[in-house]
């Protein structure tokens, strides 16, 4: 089951929030975190098999994917080290 991820930067105070990420009721296709070098976003996109992960806000296809459970990343807009907030119990499917 899919759960949803605030995503907050303390630097620059970039935030994203009710980011969904894996997958619903079949298991293909789901969603996966990236950060985007290209437009210095924060987001979720569909994975699905022989596709290439796009930005979901750019539609740039070199975005860099982020573990389900990844605790945190180096913020798209300053760089910084930024925390993510997984909220397990909040679902979607
Ligand atoms: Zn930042
Ligand atoms: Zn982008």
């Amino acid at each position: 089951m899919g759960h949803l991820v605030d995503f907050r930067c303390p630097y620059c105070r970039y935030e994203e929030k009710d980011v969904a990420v894996g997958h619903g009721r079949a298991a293909v296709p789901f969603l996966k975190l990236f950060s985007c070098p290209s437009c210095h976003s924060f987001g979720s996109c569909w994975i699905e098999e022989g596709k290439i992960p796009r930005c979901s806000w750019c539609y740039h296809d070199a975005v860099t994917l982020v573990a389900d459970d990844a605790p945190g990343l180096a913020c798209p807009k300053c760089g910084e080290p930024a925390k993510l907030n997984h909220r397990p119990d909040d679902t979607w499917a």
